[in-house]
C-alpha cells in the first residue's frame, strides 16, 4: 500500500488513528522490496516452521558435520529420513521443482515448475493460501536469498493482497538468520518457511561431497546457523509471552553429483528429512516431498 503523503494535512492523531486502522487490516502486508512482518494479535497456539537446506545430501547428515541436526533427532528418539525429490525419476532434481512442491504439496506434473527456468505461475495452491482459508487470521512468511524462488511464490501471491504473507528476500544466509532474529519475536507466524541456500552454493563452487572441504565448510556452518536460530528465536517466547506449540520440519531439495545436480543419480535424487513435533504429540511421519505441505496444514489446524 502506497500513500501520497503530498497533500496531507491531517493531524498526528489522526494519521494515527489512519496507520493502526491499516495495520489492524492487513496484518502481515507485503511488500516486494521491504519484508515485513507486523505483529499478530496474538501469537498462534501451534506454528510450523519448515526451514529449507538447498543442496544437503543425505550423506552430509552425521554427528561430524551437523552436531546440532544430528543431536536434535537422537534427543528425540528419532532418525533423519530421506525422501525421493526425483518422484520415481521423473521430476528433474533442481530447486525450483523441488521447493515449489514443498511448498504447493504436489509435484511438477501439477505445479508446472518443471527446472529453473521455468517462468512460471506456479499452477497449483501454495501452502500459504491453503492456510489462510482454512484459518482467516492466520499469518505466514517466507525468507530466501535465492530469488528464482521468491519471484516464483510470489509472482502468484502478488495478485491476492488480503493474504498474511510477508516475503522477505535478503542477500545471503547471513541476512536471512539476522532476519529471523530480529523479526521472529513479534511476528509469529502460523507457518513460516526459511530457505538456506549456502550448502548449494559451497557444492557447485567445489562439488557435493562431504569429503569436498568447502561444501563440508558449508554444512557445518549451516548446522551452527540452525543452532542459532533454534536457542535464540525460536526459544524465545512472543511479546505476549506466549510459546507455540511447534513443529519443526528440516527439508532438502536434492543431493549433487560433482559440481551440479538436476538429472536422477541415487546422489542427487534422495534429500534428507526430519520432522520434530512438540513433546506429547505424536511423531509426524512424511515419506515423500509432497507430504510436507500437507503435513503442516494438519498441524496448524
Ligand atoms: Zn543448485
Amino acid at each position: 500500500m502506497v500513500f501520497n503523503t503530498r497533500n496531507f494535512t491531517l493531524s498526528s492523531g489522526l494519521k494515527l488513528l489512519l496507520a493502526l486502522y491499516a495495520i489492524s487490516l492487513l496484518g502481515c502486508s507485503r511488500s516486494d522490496e521491504v519484508g515485513q512482518c507486523n505483529a499478530a494479535p496474538q501469537a498462534p497456539a501451534r506454528q510450523v516452521v519448515i526451514i529449507g537446506i538447498d543442496g544437503l545430501r543425505t550423506d552430509a547428515v552425521s554427528p561430524t558435520l551437523t552436531p546440532f541436526l544430528f543431536q536434535l533427532a537422537e534427543s528425540r528418539g528419532l532418525a533423519w529420513g530421506r525422501v525421493d525429490v526425483s518422484n520415481g525419476r521423473t521430476q528433474q532434481t533442481y530447486s525450483a521443482p523441488g521447493w515449489i512442491s514443498v511448498l504447493t504439496a504436489s509435484w511438477a506434473s501439477a505445479h508446472g515448475i518443471v527446472d529453473n527456468n521455468s517462468p512460471g505461475p506456479v499452477k497449483s495452491e501454495t501452502v500459504f493460501e491453503r492456510l489462510q482459508a482454512r484459518k482467516a487470521d492466520s499469518r505466514s512468511i517466507l525468507m530466501t536469498s535465492w530469488k528464482p524462488l521468491y519471484d516464483l511464490v510470489e509472482g502468484r501471491l502478488r495478485g491476492l493482497p488480503e493474504l498474511h504473507h510477508a516475503a522477505f528476500l535478503r542477500k545471503n544466509d547471513a541476512a536471512v538468520e539476522q532476519e529471523v532474529l530480529t523479526t521472529w519475536r513479534a511476528c509469529q507466524p502460523d507457518l513460516a518457511f526459511i530457505h538456506l541456500d549456502a550448502v548449494d552454493e559451497a557444492g557447485h563452487d567445489g562439488a557435493f561431497d562431504p569429503s569436498d572441504p568447502g561444501y563440508a565448510a558449508a554444512v557445518r556452518e549451516t548446522d551452527a546457523r540452525i543452532r542459532r536460530l533454534w536457542e535464540k528465536a525460536l526459544a524465545s517466547p512472543s511479546a505476549q509471552g506466549a510459546l507455540p506449540q511447534r513443529l519443526v520440519i528440516f527439508a532438502s531439495d536434492h543431493g549433487g553429483i560433482g559440481n551440479k545436480h538436476g538429472r536422477y543419480s541415487e546422489a542427487e535424487r534422495w534429500a534428507p528429512l526430519l520432522a520434530i513435533s512438540p513433546s506429547g504429540y505424536p511423531a509426524v511421519k512424511i515419506s515423500e516431498l509432497v507430504e510436507i505441505g500437507q503435513a503442516s496444514l494438519d498441524f496448524v489446524q
